[in-house]
């Protein structure tokens, strides 16, 4: 794949969208070039358009051209999904930014790709219903860049993930073609299910034009309990517990020692937990009012028997806000420990998350780096951040040893690499750790019958 576009590609694209909505310039070809990894390669040309039918466009002059053609929601993805690593067209959905539709009768939203993921949930909340996915992001990230990494969140263990909620698609194939897949109905097997396919392809399918969402009815009632334990596997222990109870939280948060204390030291305060907290579990159960307040006695009730050192309990939204505090902080506390963190969203079953804190504890002495590490335990999916200093080649050869030697333990838990960032081009690497050569082999022929040339995300994805 050539690293420059034919010459005339910029005029080409101006042909189709406008003048104005097509950029060259070299900030925008740098600011289009980044994600959230922020190891960015700039675009050549950066193309805004206006509709399906200019996107459609686009992607058969890219096709006839052999033009990289890279996909860009929100461009908050870890991963460097967005980032078009060999160069050419970056194609911003920012315009297809409304929500068309929000269907109360059938419990429906249909939208334009670009609409922030927040926005709708607020929209639909509005109604008394209820879009549950929440990656931490959803203020800045968008449903279309949801969608290619099927994101998740706090709330994925009760609700489940993007997945979940996606009906149909209208979608852009990288020949030009427009498709149209699933439907209205939740009921819907005719053919294979190129729906749940393109959820998670990370843009190397096909761009996503339309979505159609399912909703549910908001819960009205919420309880959260924050609850310290001495260890991490006192900790497992109350998940289990309360698992045991019969309780599926809607949101079930880990937060290790090592986190804490950067949330402590960035809050400029000596300690958010009694002396000797080794894990923190941040615990919501939503429902109906009378059985709210009926499952949080027995979240209590699990904590308590696991040998917690604290328990408290909101009683009005500002209590609630405080116990998330600390969850909330410590992506920009942890700022302060490094200024690099290599982000990795590993998931383990749920039984076996101590094992995996245990690798993480071994992976601290071995490479003497910090790695604070926090998540969503009642899936498995915990956010081990190991921190570095980017400027010392030290630090970041031993970071790198660390991640793969992570992979390799997180995959003989029977677990996976990745639960939500997706792979991109930072992951590529390790794929193969996971996927057996038949299953690449496959998906690589999946990626072919879509994309015949290789033009759309090109680099991503495959090892
Ligand atoms: C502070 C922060 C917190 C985060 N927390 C979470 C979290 O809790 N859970 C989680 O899952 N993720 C989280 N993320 C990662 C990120 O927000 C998600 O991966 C999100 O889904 C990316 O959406 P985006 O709109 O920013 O997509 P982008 O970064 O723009 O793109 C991501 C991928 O999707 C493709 N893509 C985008 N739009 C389309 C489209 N319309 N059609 C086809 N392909 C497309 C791109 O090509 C790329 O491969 C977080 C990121 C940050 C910075």
């Amino acid at each position: 794949m050539e690293n420059t576009p034919v010459p005339g590609t910029a005029a080409a694209l101006a042909a189709i969208v406008g003048a104005d909505f097509v950029r060259t310039d070299e900030e925008s070809r740098h600011v289009y070039g980044t994600d959230a990894l922020k190891r960015g390669h700039p675009a050549d040309v950066v193309v805004l358009p206006a509709d399906t039918a200019e996107i459609a466009a686009i992607a058969k002059y890219c096709h006839d051209t052999r033009t990289p053609l890279t996909p860009r929601g929100g461009g908050t993805g870890y991963t460097g999904g967005a980032v078009p690593v060999r160069g050419g067209v970056v194609l911003s959905l920012e315009r297809l930014n409304r929500i068309l539709e929000i269907d109360e009768a059938n419990l429906l939203a249909i939208v334009e790709p670009n609409v922030i993921t927040g926005d709708l949930q607020d929209a639909v909340e509005r109604v008394g219903l209820f879009y549950p996915p929440d990656p931490a992001s959803l203020r800045s990230s968008v449903i279309g860049g949801n969608v290619a990494e099927c994101a998740g969140g706090p709330r994925a263990f009760k609700y489940g993930v993007t997945r979940q909620y996606v009906l149909g698609l209208e979608a852009v194939l990288p020949t030009g073609a427009i498709i149209h897949t699933g439907g209205k109905t939740v009921k819907n097997v005719v053919g294979y299910d190129l729906t749940q396919l393109l959820v998670g392809s990370e843009g190397t399918l096909a761009i996503i034009t339309k979505v159609i969402l399912r909703l549910i009815p908001q819960p009205p009632a919420a309880a959260t309990l924050r609850a310290t334990f001495p260890s991490v596997e006192h900790a497992v222990d109350a998940v289990m517990r309360l698992l045991r109870a019969r309780v599926i939280p809607a949101a079930l948060e880990l937060i290790d020692g090592d986190s804490l204390e950067a949330v402590a030291r960035n809050l400029g305060v000596r300690s958010l937990a009694p002396a000797g907290t080794a894990a923190v579990l941040l615990i919501e159960v939503d429902g109906l009012t009378e059985q709210v307040s009926g499952e949080a006695d027995r979240v209590a009730a699990a904590c308590t028997e696991a040998g917690a050192t604290e328990l408290l309990r909101a009683h009005d939204d500002a209590e609630r806000a405080e116990l998330w505090r600390v969850r909330r902080e410590i992506s920009l506390s942890l700022k302060q420990v490094a200024a690099l963190k290599f982000n990795h969203d590993v998931v383990v079953p749920k039984a076996r998350i101590p094992e995996l804190f245990r690798l993480v504890d071994q992976l601290k002495r071995r490479f003497a780096l910090p790695i604070p590490s926090f998540g969503h335990v009642g899936d498995g999916n915990i956010h081990v951040n190991i921190m570095v200093d980017p400027q010392n080649t030290d630090e970041v050869r031993r970071a790198r040893e660390a991640e793969r030697v992570l992979f390799e333990g997180v995959v003989a838990l029977d677990g996976s690499i990745s639960g939500e960032h997706g792979i991109g081009f930072s992951k590529a690497p390790y794929v193969g750790l996971q996927l057996t050569p038949e299953t690449i082999a496959i998906m690589k022929q999946v990626k072919a019958a879509f994309d015949p040339h290789g033009i759309l995300n090109p680099g991503k994805m495959f090892p």
